[in-house]
C-alpha cells in the first residue's frame, strides 16, 4: 500500500488517544507510536532495493520485502522491548540518548512512557500489515514460522491492470505522503508553533518531490519507455523518498505527538 496511506492510517489512529493530562504526556507518546508503527515495516524497502541491485535479481525482493518487519513476531518483539525494557528506555530518553524519540521542542518536557509508545506502535504495525494484505502478493505475517503470503488482494493489479495503470499507481505513491502526512503535519506544527526552523525545508522537500513525481507521471505516458526502464528509473529517487517517509514521524515527532490535540498553544514573543 502507498506510503501516504499508511501514514494517514497512523495519524487517524492518533485520535484513539485523546489528550488526558496537562500536555497529553502518555497520549502523545502513544500517538507517536501509532504513526511510526504504521510506516516502520516499509523500512525493508530500501534494504530490498539494495539487495536487488547487488544481486541483479528481482526475485530476491520476495525474501526481504513484506516479511520480517510485516510479521506478527516483529510486532510482538517491538512491544516486548518497550515493556520489558521500559525503565531502560525511559532512562535513556531522560538523558537524551535516544534522540529519535526524545523531544525536539525544549519546552514542556515530560517523562517518556514506553508502554504507551509501545501500545501505539503495535496498533500501527497491525494497521500496516492489514493494509498491505489488500493488494499484491499479501504479507508473510507468520514469519519466521512460515513464508506463506497471507492476503485478500482487492487490487491484484500486476495481473489484472494495464502497464500504464501500474506505472501510474507506482509513481503516484510519491504524492501521497505529501498530501496525507506532510500537509496535515505542517498544519499542526503551525498551530502549535513548533518545527518552525524546519518549515522551509519541509516545503522545499514537498515541492521537489511533487515535481519529480509529476515528471514520472508524464514519463508513464511515453510508450517507448519500457516497464523495466521506468521502474529502474523510478526507484532511484523512490528509494530516497521511501526512506524519508519512514523516518518522517521521527523528524516531526513533536507535531505527531500533538496530532488531534486541540490545546491552544502558548504564543512566544
Ligand atoms: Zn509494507
Amino acid at each position: 500500500m502507498q506510503a501516504g496511506v499508511h501514514l494517514l492510517a497512523g495519524l487517524l489512529m492518533c485520535l484513539l488517544f485523546p489528550r488526558h493530562k496537562s500536555i497529553g504526556a502518555a497520549a502523545g507518546d502513544a500517538r507517536l507510536g501509532c504513526v511510526l508503527g504504521a510506516i516502520l515495516p516499509d523500512a525493508d524497502i530500501p534494504v530490498t532495493v539494495l539487495m536487488v541491485a547487488l544481486s541483479g535479481n528481482y526475485e530476491v525482493a520476495d525474501i526481504y520485502h513484506r516479511t520480517v518487519t510485516h510479521s506478527i513476531v516483529f510486532a510482538l518483539l517491538c512491544f516486548a522491548i518497550m515493556t520489558i525494557f521500559a525503565d531502560l528506555v525511559r532512562a535513556h530518553i531522560q538523558k537524551d540518548k535516544l534522540w529519535f524519540i526524545a523531544r525536539t521542542h525544549p519546552v514542556r518536557r515530560h517523562v517518556f512512557e514506553p508502554q504507551a509508545f509501545g501500545t501505539g506502535l503495535v496498533l500501527g504495525l497491525i494497521s500496516h500489515a492489514v493494509l498491505d494484505m489488500m493488494y499484491l502478493k499479501g504479507v508473510a505475517i507468520w514469519w519466521p514460522f512460515s513464508d506463506a503470503r497471507v492476503g485478500y488482494p482487492l487490487f491484484g493489479y500486476w495481473t489484472t491492470q494495464t502497464e500504464l495503470t501500474v506505472k501510474l499507481l507506482e509513481a503516484s505513491d510519491h504524492y501521497t505522503d505529501v498530501l496525507f502526512f506532510f500537509i496535515p503535519v505542517m498544519v499542526v506544527a503551525n498551530w502549535h508553533q513548533i518545527h518552525t526552523a524546519q518549515w522551509n525545508q519541509i516545503v522545499g522537500y514537498c515541492v521537489a518531490k511533487c515535481a519529480v513525481t509529476t515528471a514520472f507521471i508524464i514519463l508513464a505516458f511515453i510508450p517507448a519507455v519500457s516497464f523495466e526502464t521506468f521502474f529502474t528509473l523510478l526507484y532511484i529517487p523512490g528509494t530516497f523518498f521511501f526512506t524519508i517517509s519512514v523516518i518522517a514521524p521521527l523528524l516531526f515527532r513533536d507535531a505527531v505527538r500533538r496530532f488531534g490535540d486541540p490545546t491552544v498553544p502558548q504564543r512566544h514573543a
